[in-house]
């Protein structure tokens, strides 16, 4: 998919107030500073479009952008930033319980995991909880530049295999690097696939 326009459209804290859905929606989330802002402006080839985080935990608001007036891509506030008080945490959880579950044309969920780590619990619930209510999500493994491809691919694995620990189908994942622009058209292509 060649990304021709790209837009930023508003921020809302409420379901309610996003954009009517008319278009199919793809949302990214992931923990603070696991380089969401990054890989959208990589997908989007705009590098300022999503604000990279200088106060990582900062931004909590829905955040909607349209892209060639075909689909609408939300970056959604990241979590397991240990400095959030426990009010906001609270705020961030009903914010997107009702996001994740009311948003009728959500059509598929980008779960972020930093390629260099292993396995982490916050991550592993987040998908359990996503994969209990029946949303569609898939995940992408970020930062792959930042250690050898043998390395990065050793942590996929462990994470496959941690998750077919308790899934009976395990998700999709793509691998990608903002900083070397790799996976982009294994991302963009699997949009366009569900789009059509
Ligand atoms: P966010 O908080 O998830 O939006 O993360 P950012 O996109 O702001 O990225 C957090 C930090 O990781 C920044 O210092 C980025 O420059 C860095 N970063 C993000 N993606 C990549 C990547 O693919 N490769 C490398 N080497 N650094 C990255």
């Amino acid at each position: 998919m060649n990304i021709q326009d790209a837009k930023f459209l508003m921020s809302n804290s409420r379901v309610e107030e996003c954009p009517a859905p008319t278009l199919p929606e793809y949302a990214f989330i992931g923990r603070s500073n696991v380089g969401k802002s990054s890989l959208i402006n990589m997908l989007t080839n705009h590098k300022g479009l999503a604000k990279t985080s200088s106060q990582p935990g900062k931004t909590q608001l829905i955040n909607h952008f349209i892209i060639n007036n075909t689909w609408y891509l939300v970056d959604l506030p990241g979590y397991g930033y240990a400095k959030v008080s426990k009010d906001s945490r609270v705020k961030w959880q009903r914010m997107i319980n009702f996001y994740l579950r009311k948003r009728e044309n959500l059509a598929c969920v980008f779960v972020l995991v930093d390629s260099r780590h292993s396995p982490q619990a916050v991550d592993l619930e987040f998908m359990e909880q996503l994969g209990s209510e029946g949303i569609p999500f898939v995940m992408i493994f970020t930062k792959a530049d930042k250690q050898s491809g043998t390395r990065t691919q050793q942590n996929v694995v462990d994470y496959i295999q941690k998750m077919e620990e308790t899934w009976d189908e395990v998700p999709r994942h793509f691998v990608t690097s903002a900083e070397e622009k790799t996976g982009r058209d294994e991302v963009l292509d699997f949009i366009q696939e569900i789009n059509r």
